[in-house]
């Protein structure tokens, strides 16, 4: 039987970063839910689909195949075949994400491949709905979490550094919505699990609640 650990939480609270140092340290296989999502809402744009599009959402993502590869133990995201790593990190792409992601179809196709892969081996998971839907036996199972100026104020420097500009306002404002959308949403919210362990990372090193985890799973 394979051990998974599921971790999820609204945007910028590190789930990402955490979730990927626990795979290292216990050799595991880190799957990046988000991304998933990610490429999809991609596909929608390339499709000229916008968020308000909700039908035309549901016909256009069934052209778009999507599946998982792993290169240097990096996970790579493949769109009919495409890498779309290098394209998927954008607000635009975040944004749209958070409205596709609601759709029930595009939920149903990617929810059956992040099953596959943690039936078959150690995986640390991080998304929105991991520990209530489509990991819900995971062995452990985190609420990560920190105030919304604190998620902003990361994602600002973390953007700051990749040399783009941006406004710290706006950050934090998209984060309270796009945080709205998935936890308002009629088909598997953002939410804690019942038997979810809540980590509020606010105040907390990265190093820390890499060690708070792995601490839960012994
Ligand atoms: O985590 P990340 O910001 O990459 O996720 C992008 C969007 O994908 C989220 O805002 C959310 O709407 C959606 N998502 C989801 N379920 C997951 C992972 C992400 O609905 N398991």
């Amino acid at each position: 039987m394979s051990y998974n650990i599921a971790i999820d939480g609204p945007a910028g609270a590190g789930k990402s970063t955490i979730a990927k140092k626990i795979a290292k340290q216990m050799n595991y296989i880190y799957v990046d839910t988000g991304a998933m999502y990610r490429a999809m809402a991609l596909f929608l744009i390339r499709n000229g689909v916008t968020k308000e599009d909700t039908e035309k959402i549901e016909q256009v993502c069934k052209k778009a195949d999507i599946s998982i590869e792993y290169r240097d133990g990096e996970q790579i995201v493949l769109l009919n075949g495409e890498n779309v790593n290098g394209l998927i990190r954008t607000e635009e792409v975040g944004n749209m994400a958070s409205v596709s992601s609601a759709n029930g179809k595009v939920r149903e196709k990617l929810v059956q491949l992040q099953k596959e892969l943690a039936k078959k081996a150690d995986v640390v998971m991080d998304g929105r709905d991991i520990g209530t839907c489509v990991l819900p036996e995971a062995d452990t199972k985190v609420y990560l979490t920190a105030s919304s100026a604190v998620r902003a104020k990361r994602r600002f420097d973390e953007l700051t550094q990749k040399g783009e500009s941006c406004d710290l306002d706006k950050i934090e404002q998209d984060i309270i919505e796009r945080d709205h959308r998935d936890m308002t949403r009629e088909i598997s919210p953002l939410k804690q699990a019942e038997d979810a362990v809540l980590v509020d990372s606010s105040d907390m090193t990265i190093d820390e609640v890499v060690e708070k985890i792995i601490s839960l799973c012994k």
